[in-house]
């Protein structure tokens, strides 16, 4: 079985992690630009993360045979300082024709504060003018769904965005109906212990069926595992899909909103 992990922070990962995606058969893995796990100082610390991203982490996968792309911006939780975050958005245009580079990303809202809608807007607008793809991070809990319903009626009411441009992260059942009505791509986050669990991504993928649904690890320096991948997948095929099933989901599904830019060379593939 061939997969991709389309939602992983590799920079936090160890070399384990890789040997072990080389060995699952993970071929390629996407990498949205993310929170530290504290708040950086200066557009310099972002400019830095930046060159790591798209000139050093694809050096370090490569030597495990993998793929290695990203997306650019700043996160929501850093968004709340507003003047900080319009100095890393200046950063980001010069970027975008990097052969590495997917898009705009993960952006969206944490707490769903004014500052995060302003700079969430201002980086909607980016995407928009350069023609990039977007993610989509949506809040944690008991913010999930007011977030969600904010970030997806703006990216309604802006006619320059087509939803299937679009993967709105992080669903859960009470968000991915929201999503998914509208036309955009929705992520399955799948957790140890917060977000899905293998069992319930797969209850969703049922449910909702497989189309324009991409599973992800978010592995990140928190509690996390690129083997939450894998594990979804065979509680798949547990549940009776078949090889080409699990293939279209967790290989092509990929590859088809990746595959909408030129950049992305991996094909979807026949068992
Ligand atoms: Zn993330």
């Amino acid at each position: 079985m061939r997969y991709i992990d389309p939602h992983i922070h590799c920079v936090s990962r160890t070399t384990d992690d890789y040997q072990f995606m080389a060995r699952a058969g993970v071929v390629a893995v996407s990498e949205p630009a993310f929170w530290a796990g504290f708040d950086r100082g200066s557009a310099g610390s972002f400019a830095d993360y930046f060159h790591h991203l798209l000139d050093v982490e694809p050096l370090r996968a490569a030597r495990y045979g993998i793929e290695h792309f990203s997306w650019l911006c700043i996160n929501a939780k850093e968004a709340e300082n507003v003047e900080l975050s319009r100095q890393v958005i200046k950063l980001i245009p010069p970027l975008l024709g990097h052969p590495r580079v997917l898009g705009i990303g993960e952006i969206g809202l944490n707490k769903n504060t004014r500052n995060e809608i302003t700079i969430f807007e201002e980086q909607v607008d980016l995407a928009a003018r350069h023609d990039q793809l977007i993610l989509i991070h949506t809040p944690h809990l008991h913010d999930k769904h007011k977030g969600t319903a904010i970030i997806t009626s703006i990216l309604k009411n802006d006619p320059r965005i087509h939803p299937n441009r679009v993967l709105i992260d992080h669903c859960e059942e009470h968000t991915i109906k929201m999503a998914k009505d509208a036309g955009f791509w929705c992520g399955l986050t799948v957790y140890p212990i917060t977000k899905v669990t293998p069992q319930r991504a797969v209850d969703l993928l049922e449910q909702f069926g497989p189309d324009q649904i991409c599973v992800n690890s978010a592995s990140d320096w928190g509690e996390s595992s690129p083997s939450m991948l894998i594990d979804t997948a065979l509680e798949y095929r547990r549940r009776g899909h078949d090889e080409r099933q699990t293939l279209e989901v967790f290989h092509n599904n990929p590859c088809r909103f990746f595959g909408q830019i030129p950049k992305w060379k991996l094909k979807p593939l026949d068992t």
